[in-house]
């Protein structure tokens, strides 16, 4: 790639047609920024030690031999180039956050005030618990929410996402079975429409995966399910709202069947911002749900961010869940129940699932969610959800097509397929296209029941305008696939990089910069 000696790229300005070529490569206010391996050099350096008196080195022939090879960089010159590539983020601070299966929703700044006070920021996992009991107040206070809305007997608060959640409900469930003696129960039953993490728990776990099939209309085919259940299978994992995003009607019918024929029921809770409020997990049957605190209860997440799934359990499961946990005293102190505590009222817990208690901040943010928006608040959450995904479906009816429209309204999301575009383009070709409207795109190709899927999870945080703005957008970008419009098969035109191979990135990722000695690199 030719390169002058500032490092900018002209070939990789994004050209509208009628406008010129910068000198800088950059385009008003969106600035170009190379990596900075490019922009730093290794012969240079951003700090001004003093030469250190270093005589005799501990670490032996550990000792580094050559130089670290990382480019130097001054202060603002380092401010300047993430502050850059920060500009480069879309975020849900910046506009609508389509991503089905994701709950991206705004955060209020209530929560992050509320988190950054020093009492809970500060707070470290080691000191005595009789100094932090406001914050096991509000693990404790959380705890309790979690398990009234759910209508469940007990919560895990530790496992640290929805993945982590799925594994300890599943561990709960693996325990429960070996205490009953029935540890050779190996089938873990899975519908095709399930998010990728429940196999991969399931299986993870030692259990083997068998898929459930689906009906025409988008849900689990019960009769299917009923008739393979027996004595080899130990649960059945079901999303609920699905990730067709619809709900499971027949949810409760499913958990007697599994009940009666000596099984447990797992329920992805990833989705319940649309029910939250609304329907109570328990009293579907439910044994073991996570909830992903960084969905329906608005932290922050994205990009890797911290995520906590705290897991419902039932009065079945509960005395397996792990250590810790919080117990409130009639006198108001808050008790932790950990190994050395656990001896006498909680012989039956697998064990631990993180070093600690959990994420602390997630907490601290989920509970301040909560107690702003109140009972009645929560519900109209699920119920404005709901409706603003029924004004996604409705409003491009005619536009995309909705493989599940016919089952009904959908909660709170909304799918389209693929059908119906022009020969040759694709969803992915969509996709690419609402990036040039300034839109992070939907979910694509999942669940992969929906030949290509786009799914669309518009959450109650939405306005109507900002839906209308979304849906004309979307409308437009399927009008030019359904035309065949070329230009959009090489869409994005306008962001600062062009269409990527994204499976060749996430396969062979390159990870060291190229005129950098590979062996340097990794020491
Ligand atoms: C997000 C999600 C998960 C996984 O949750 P993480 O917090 O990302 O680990 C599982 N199932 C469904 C349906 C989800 O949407």
């Amino acid at each position: 790639m030719a390169m002058n000696q500032s490092g900018w790229r002209p070939e990789m300005t994004p050209s509208a047609s009628d406008a010129p070529a910068t000198f800088t490569g950059n385009r008003a206010l969106m600035l170009e920024e190379p990596t900075i391996f490019e922009i730093g050099s290794t012969d240079t350096t951003g700090v001004d030690f003093a030469d250190g008196d270093v005589s005799g080195s501990r670490l032996g022939d550990l000792t580094r031999k050559s130089a670290i090879g990382l480019p130097g960089l001054s202060e603002p010159e380092t401010v300047r180039h993430y502050t850059r590539l920060s500009r480069q983020n879309y975020a849900i601070d910046l506009g609508l956050f389509p991503l089905g299966s994701c709950t991206m929703k705004h955060n209020p700044r209530l929560n992050e005030r509320m988190a950054r006070l020093p009492g809970f920021a500060d707070v470290h996992p080691l000191q005595p618990v009789d100094t932090v009991q406001g914050a096991l107040g509000v693990i404790n206070e959380l705890a309790m929410w979690l398990i009234t809305l759910t209508g469940m007997h007990g919560v895990a608060m530790s496992p640290k996402a929805g993945a982590h959640g799925e594994l300890c409900g599943i561990l709960c469930i693996k325990a429960a079975l070996e205490a009953r003696g029935e540890g050779h129960r190996k089938v873990v039953l899975v519908p095709e429409s399930a998010h990728g993490t429940n196999p991969a728990t399931a299986a993870f776990a030692g259990f083997q995966v068998e898929d459930i099939p689906a009906t025409a209309e988008g849900r689990v085919d019960t009769a299917a399910l009923k008739a393979r259940l027996g004595p080899d299978v130990a649960a059945v994992m079901i999303t609920n709202p699905n990730t067709c995003g619809l709900f499971e009607r027949d949810l409760k019918e499913i958990s007697d069947a599994v009940h009666a024929a000596g099984g447990y029921v797992y329920c992805d809770g990833a989705n319940f911002n649309a029910i939250v409020g609304r329907v109570r997990p328990g009293d579907l049957g439910v044994d073991a749900m996570h909830i992903n605190l960084h969905k329906t209860f608005s932290t922050p997440h994205g990009g890797g961010g911290p995520g906590s799934g705290p897991v419902v359990l039932s009065e079945a499961l509960s005395p397996f869940g792990p250590l810790p946990f919080t117990a409130r005293h009639a006198d108001g102190h808050i008790q932790l129940i950990e190994e050395e505590t656990a001896g006498d009222d909680h012989p039956d817990t697998f064990g631990r699932m993180v070093a600690f208690h959990g994420q602390m901040g997630m907490f601290t943010r989920a509970l301040t969610y909560i107690l702003s928006h109140g009972a009645d608040g929560l519900r109209q959450v699920a119920e404005d959800a709901v409706l603003n995904a029924n004004y996604v479906l409705r409003s491009l009816e005619g536009t995309l097509d909705a493989p599940f429209a016919a089952s009904g309204p959908c909660m709170h999301e909304a799918i389209f397929s693929d059908a119906g575009m022009a020969q040759g383009f694709t969803t992915l070709d969509i996709a690419k296209g609402l990036i040039d409207e300034g839109y992070h795109p939907m979910t694509v190709y999942f669940p992969l029941v929906v030949h290509g899927a786009m799914l669309v999870e518009p959450t109650e945080t939405e306005s109507k305008a900002a839906l209308d703005q979304f849906i004309g957008a979307l409308r437009s970008v399927a009008e030019r696939a359904k035309a065949g419009d070329a230009a959009l098969k090489s869409a994005p035109h306008y962001a600062p990089r062009r269409r990527l191979d994204e499976t060749l990135a996430a396969r062979k990722p390159v990870l060291v910069w190229k005129d950098m000695p590979v062996k340097e690199a990794a020491e």
